[in-house]
């Protein structure tokens, strides 16, 4: 029996070098490398924009709202299915999550929810391309325009994501968020960048990222300037959020590789669409030729109505049969914190609801070897048809 993994990361020789020339430098933190990886990364987007590395998507999304003013008081609004550092970093302001349901098809942020949702204190959106696809931005962005409203998207799923023809990173919102998570579809272990074309928006992200200090340590001890080396201001409380070398030397060379890794995560895609077109389950939207899907996950919705066990069981039996999966998203309004703090319950969002009983995230990663996909078809396959519900 094959055993597949629900993730596994694509790390090369080149990672692995850079890495070890990053130990016998002598520059451990943010230095050169992250200079080059922030360089390369504004490349990747376009040009048009500037990059800022720091230590997660997390710290990244929370800079970002810092950065646009956002503060107690303020009502931001988010998807409900996603993961929790989507909301949390609201919280981290004093602010107030305004949480709404998503669209049934792509599970992602329901436009007509959030225009419904929006208050005099509203201030800002955040949008999740979830599982890499993109939401309905033309859609969003005409809305933040006309409410006059900030758009920051949370990427965390979607390099080298395209909307339209143009990256997840390019388009008009205010600022982008991306993740290096260990499972995303690039790593640096822990990572994340910002991405802004707002001048003065990178700069407030620059300077939080490391304290509130004007310039980071790297400046400080190297470049050429009139005052002491010793000599720094405090302008504001940050936060410790840099990255340091060592992260972005593996980012450096997985950068490089990610559209190689998206053709090898989209042609998985493709395999799956047409092994299990059969079976009573819905299979991912997929996107047209302007688009890209970056194809974080590939989230199938049982139809569970043509079968005799739950969501959780379909799990535990492919679980018995070495096939690792995931669950992409509990929703929010199902986690206590959030539930109880805002009161929400599960009529308020009967999309989300709906799909949480009937999704799975299947084995999806650059490097899975054709008898793994294969195994994953058959496993799928197989489950459907020892449960499938016998036609009256
Ligand atoms: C992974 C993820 C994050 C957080 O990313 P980190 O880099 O782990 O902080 C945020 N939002 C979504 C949707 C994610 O999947």
């Amino acid at each position: 029996m094959t055993s597949v993994p629900f993730a596994r990361p694509m790390i090369g020789e080149e990672e692995i070098a850079e890495v070890i020339a990053v130990l016998k430098s002598g520059w451990l933190t943010t230095g050169t490398r992250c200079r080059q990886f922030e360089s390369d990364f504004k490349t990747f987007m376009g040009g048009d924009v500037e990059a800022i590395a720091v230590n997660s998507c997390t710290a990244g999304l929370h800079l970002a709202l810092e950065a646009i003013g956002i503060t107690e008081g303020d009502e931001v609004i988010v998807p409900t299915h996603t993961f929790t550092a989507t909301a949390e970093v609201i919280r981290y302001l004093n602010a107030t999550p305004v949480i709404v349901d998503v669209m049934p098809d792509t599970l992602c942020i329901d436009v007509a929810a959030v225009s419904r949702a929006i208050t005099p204190k509203t201030k800002a959106i955040i949008p999740v391309h979830y599982a890499g696809r993109a939401c309905d931005m033309d859609a969003l962005l005409d809305l933040a325009r006309e409410k006059r409203l900030k758009v920051i998207e949370d990427a965390a799923h979607a390099l080298p994501t395209i909307y339209k023809g143009t990256r997840i990173g390019a388009l008009q919102s205010d600022i982008t968020v991306f993740s290096f998570y260990a499972n995303k579809t690039i790593t640096t272990g822990e990572g994340g960048m910002i991405v802004t074309r707002d001048p003065a928006l990178a700069a407030r992200c620059r300077v939080m990222r490391t304290h509130g200090i004007d310039r980071d340590a790297f400046d400080r001890f190297t470049a050429a300037q009139e005052r002491p080396s010793w000599y720094y201001e405090v302008v504001a409380p940050g936060f410790k959020y840099n990255m340091p070398d060592l992260a972005a030397a593996v980012g450096i060379h997985q950068l490089a590789k990610c559209h190689l890794f998206q053709e090898q995560r989209a042609a998985i895609a493709a395999r799956y669409m047409d092994g299990l077109k059969h079976l009573p389950l819905d299979l991912p939207p997929t996107v047209a030729d302007v688009d890209m899907h970056a194809w974080h996950l590939f989230v199938v919705q049982l139809k569970t109505e043509r079968l005799s066990i739950t969501r959780n069981e379909f799990i535990a039996a492919l679980s018995t049969k070495g096939i690792g999966t995931g669950v992409h998203y509990m929703p929010l309004h199902d986690h206590p914190y959030w539930k109880n703090t805002y009161g929400l319950d599960r009529s308020m969002f009967p999309v989300s609801s709906a799909a949480f009983e009937r999704i799975i995230s299947l084995p999806l990663f650059p490097g899975m070897r054709t008898d793994e996909v294969e195994a994953v078809i058959r496993a799928v396959t197989d489950v459907c048809d020892e449960h499938a519900v016998k036609a009256a």
